[in-house]
C-alpha cells in the first residue's frame, strides 16, 4: 500500500455521511485509532480500554444520543479494510450486519486495531498520520471545534504542518463572513461583543448553522455573526436557537462557577440579536438541524 492508497481508504469515510445526519462514530474511532499509533502501541486495544474513550468522544463531539451505538464502528470499520479484530472465532465469524452487544465485546475481551501492516506504514510516517488526522477534522468538524477534537483524542492540535485537503477547501464562498457580519452589524448575536481595535474586530466569526460539512450552503440565512466564545459553544451543541421565536436555549450540560454559570446563562430564554434585514434570518431548516444534530438534550427550564 502506498501512502497515496492509504489516503484514499481513510478519505472513502466520506461516504458514510448519509444525508444530514452526522455520522462521526467512525471518525472519532479512526482519530483515536491514529492516536494511540503515534503514542507508539503497537498492540490491538481491549474494547474495554477503548470504550469509555469512544464513549467520552461522541458524548462531547456526536449528535446527542451517539454515545449509546459507541461500539458501531469498532465492529464495523471492518468492512472498510481498515481495521481488524482478535477475539473468541463464535464472534469473529459473524456477518457484517451482525454487531456483537456490548456484553459480547467487553466479556469476551474483543481487541480491534489497524491490520498489522498498515499500522506499520502508519508508525513509520508521522506526516502520514497527520496528513490522514486532518482530512478526517477537516471533513466532519467545523473549524472552531477542531483543534478540540484532536486534543480530545490525543493528536496534536495543531495540524498544520500536515498538507490540507483541497477537496474539503472547494466551493467555499470568501465573502461569506463579510456578509454575515454585515448582516449583523458587526456584532455577536448572542451577547452583542463588538470590540474594536482601531477597525479591526477582535473575536467576531461567521458561524454556520448547518455545518459545512453536513452541506450547509454559505449564504446568509445560515449563518450567524458569533463572539469567538459563543461560536465554539454554539458548534459544541451548549445552545440552540428555537425556529420562528429565535430565542435561544441552552443544555444543562453546561456549567461552571456560580459566576460564569450566571454570565453565559443570562441568555438562556433571551432572543438572538437580529440581523437588520428579515432577508438575513436564519432559516428555520437550518436552526432544526442545529438543534437535531448538534445541540446537546436535555434543555434547561
Ligand atoms: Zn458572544
Amino acid at each position: 500500500m502506498t501512502s497515496d492508497d492509504i489516503i484514499k481508504a481513510f478519505d472513502r469515510m466520506r461516504v458514510w455521511q448519509q444525508g444530514d445526519r452526522r455520522a462521526v462514530h467512525k471518525p472519532l474511532l479512526v482519530l483515536h485509532a491514529l492516536a494511540k499509533v503515534s503514542s507508539g502501541s503497537t498492540a490491538m486495544e481491549d474494547w474495554n480500554d477503548a470504550e469509555p474513550r469512544l464513549k467520552a468522544l461522541l458524548n462531547e463531539f456526536g449528535p446527542d444520543g451517539s454515545g449509546k451505538s459507541r461500539h458501531y464502528p469498532f465492529w464495523h470499520l471492518q468492512t472498510d479494510g481498515l481495521w481488524q479484530l482478535e477475539g473468541p472465532q463464535n464472534i469473529l465469524s459473524r456477518p457484517p450486519a451482525a454487531t456483537p452487544t456490548l456484553t459480547e465485546l467487553r466479556s469476551n475481551h474483543v481487541r480491534g486495531g489497524f491490520p498489522p501492516a498498515l499500522r506499520k506504514v502508519l508508525q513509520a510516517d508521522p506526516l502520514l498520520v497527520a496528513t490522514i488526522a486532518r482530512r478526517i477534522v477537516e471533513a466532519h468538524f467545523p473549524e472552531s471545534i477542531r483543534g478540540d477534537v484532536l486534543a480530545a483524542v490525543g493528536l496534536p492540535d495543531d495540524l498544520s504542518a500536515a498538507p490540507m485537503d483541497a477537496e474539503a477547501r472547494r466551493h467555499r464562498d470568501p465573502a461569506f463572513r463579510e456578509k454575515v457580519l454585515l448582516a449583523y452589524q458587526y456584532r455577536c448575536g448572542v451577547c452583542g461583543h463588538d470590540l474594536r481595535l482601531g477597525h479591526q474586530t477582535i473575536g467576531l466569526e461567521a458561524a454556520h448553522i448547518k455545518w459545512f460539512q453536513a452541506q450547509g450552503p454559505d449564504i446568509v440565512p445560515n449563518g450567524i455573526a458569533l463572539c469567538s466564545l459563543h461560536h465554539k459553544i454554539f458548534d459544541l451543541g451548549a445552545f440552540t436557537i428555537l425556529p420562528g421565536t429565535y430565542q435561544m436555549v441552552f443544555s444543562q450540560h453546561l456549567n461552571g462557577s456560580d459566576e460564569t454559570a450566571r454570565r453565559m446563562l443570562a441568555y438562556h430564554g433571551a432572543g438572538l440579536i437580529l440581523p437588520q434585514s428579515t432577508d438575513y434570518l436564519p432559516r428555520p431548516e437550518f436552526l432544526a438541524w442545529h438543534q437535531k444534530q448538534v445541540f446537546k438534550n436535555p434543555a434547561r427550564q
